[in-house]
């Protein structure tokens, strides 16, 4: 499924949506590169799940948790990891095959670690069609009927 956007604002409501139809125990791998809407994607999803808490990047903590949503929300940005060792030191396994939602940044820095079911999102930009567009691809959701209307399928 590809979702264009325009503003950051339909990036923070496709994730809404996303996540007002996760499941326990999903994964969401975010990429794209720095300053593509990773964030911001994560912020509508942490939306979406009912989370009042501000969400920005876990910088400097690899894995920030958020518990007052209808699920559990674990945000990670893996972009400084160097070693898979270090994913292992925070326990990773305990919230990538919990029962909260798992939501990692920079997946691609990490490939070995992330479970073959994962959903993949990936956003691009596309200096021809303007500042403030992105191409958003998702792959592995179940079903894309709930947002059908916001894109096509491949
Ligand atoms: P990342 O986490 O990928 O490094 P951020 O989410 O922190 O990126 O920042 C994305 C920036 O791009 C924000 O300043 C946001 O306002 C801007 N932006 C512009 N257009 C879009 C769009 N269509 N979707 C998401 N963000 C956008
Ligand atoms: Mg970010």
């Amino acid at each position: 499924m590809i979702i264009e956007t325009m503003h950051p604002d339909d990036t923070y409501r496709l994730a809404m949506k996303i996540a007002e139809q996760a499941k326990p125990g999903q994964l969401y791998t975010l990429n794209g590169d720095l300053g593509v809407g990773k964030t911001v994607f994560a912020q509508g999803m942490a939306a979406g799940l009912g989370i009042a808490e501000p969400v920005n990047s876990p910088t400097f903590t690899i894995v920030q948790e958020y518990r007052d949503g209808r699920l559990p929300l674990y945000h990670f940005d893996v972009y400084r990891i160097e070693e898979p060792e270090e994913m292992d030191e925070i326990g990773y396994e305990d919230y990538f095959f919990g029962n909260g939602i798992s939501l990692v940044e920079w997946a691609v820095q990490i490939p070995e670690l992330i479970p073959e079911n994962a959903i993949s999102v990936t956003i691009e930009k596309d200096p021809e069609k303007g500042f403030d567009y992105r191409k958003i691809t998702i792959e592995g959701l179940e079903s894309y009927d709930f947002l059908k209307e916001l894109g096509e399928e491949e």
